[in-house]
């Protein structure tokens, strides 16, 4: 199949295209590169299979392809507040422009939603049929509110035009083509375990998060591209154990043997409290579950870490 992979050059982007290729896929990554590196796909670049175009998803697309992954949106609290206009345009324009050029070529369309459309989730664990507490006007609106638009956007258009759509809400993955300041926890945490500088956690660290390892996320991805009829229905990708980010931190410290200090910060507007999915919906459609346990799979983002600070 060709195969579009908008946002391919992010860390979940680079990561999908790397695996496309290697099944043998014929692969576009459609990029602007304003959280993607393109170091992330320096390796795929001389690939037969893999071609990069730098456009920006917000403006009308003309390509052909068999089946495309809209992955582009900023994904790190730190950078979709930066431009929270731009963030929306993202989502939504993104969301638009993507539906048309799969309704045109009759194919389908993977949606790469999240777990922040619960917002500050009143359930636990959350299930899709849970609608969400979210702040619209807040600082994290514009990704929480342009993703959930985004969703809109895709089920009217299965609605209306039966285009195949396909879309899941992804929990906090992790691994390695992190950016180092992408600003996000695990990263974060790493880096400055890694570099000797002081741990930052925000509030008093009793919020929860679910770590999903990237590999098991790209297998999930994939079934969902393989499933000849897909679930019109959203499907939460994650790994239900959900641990507190103070443990986080003290786990991370353990592991890369620092002594480094951990200071509190206050906690930003509208952060969640908790998160963690259910995940019964994925279990059942695409009989998959995440299998890299925490340890392992921040063994290998620590290592991942230490050869990009080497260099
Ligand atoms: P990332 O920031 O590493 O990757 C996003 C990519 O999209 C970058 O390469 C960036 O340059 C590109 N991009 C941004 N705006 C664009 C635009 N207007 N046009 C073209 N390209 C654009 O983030 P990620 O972690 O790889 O996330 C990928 C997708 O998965 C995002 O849509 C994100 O919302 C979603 N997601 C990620 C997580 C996670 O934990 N990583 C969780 C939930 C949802
Ligand atoms: N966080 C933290 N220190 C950091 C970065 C993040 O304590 O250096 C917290 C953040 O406030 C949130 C959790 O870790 O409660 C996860 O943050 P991240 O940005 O990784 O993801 P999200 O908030 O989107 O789940």
């Amino acid at each position: 199949m060709i195969i579009l992979v908008t946002g391919g050059a992010g860390f979940i982007g680079s990561n999908l295209c790397e695996a496309l290729v290697q099944q043998n896929h014929d692969v576009i990554c459609m990029d602007n590169f304003f959280t993607g590196n393109k170091k992330n796909i320096q390796h795929l670049q001389d690939h037969k299979s893999f071609e990069v175009i730098r456009h920006d998803v917000t403006s009308q697309m003309n390509i052909e392809a068999d089946f495309i992954f809209n992955l582009a949106c900023p994904a790190s609290p730190i950078h979709y507040v930066t431009d929270p206009v731009q963030t929306v345009r993202t989502s939504v324009f993104g969301a638009l422009n993507v539906l048309e050029t799969a309704r045109r070529l009759k194919v389908p369309v993977f949606q790469a939603s999240t777990s922040e459309v619960y917002g500050d989730p009143s359930v636990s664990p959350q299930p899709e049929s849970f609608f969400g507490n979210v702040n619209p006007i807040g600082p994290r609106a514009c990704y929480d509110e342009g993703k959930r638009c985004a969703e809109t956007l895709f089920f009217d258009y299965h609605r209306q035009y039966d285009v195949d759509v396909r879309v899941a809400r992804i929990f906090n993955t992790y691994g390695p083509r992190m950016n180092r300041n992408d600003g996000r926890v695990v990263s974060n945490f790493i880096v400055q375990a890694l570099t000797n500088k002081v741990i930052t956690i925000y509030g008093d660290g009793s919020q929860t998060r679910s770590f999903c390892y990237i590999d098991d996320m790209i297998e999930a991805l994939i079934k969902i591209m393989k499933l000849k009829k897909a679930p019109q229905t959203p499907i939460n990708l994650g790994n239900p154990v959900e641990l507190k980010i103070d443990d986080l931190a003290k786990k991370i410290v353990a592991m890369i043997g620092s002594d480094c200090e951990i200071s509190y910060h206050p906690l930003p507007q509208d952060d969640p409290k908790q998160r963690c999915p259910d995940i019964s919906l994925a279990k059942q459609t695409l009989d998959w579950q995440a299998t890299t346990n925490l340890d392992a799979g921040l063994e290998k983002t620590i290592a991942y870490f230490k050869t990009i600070l080497d260099t």
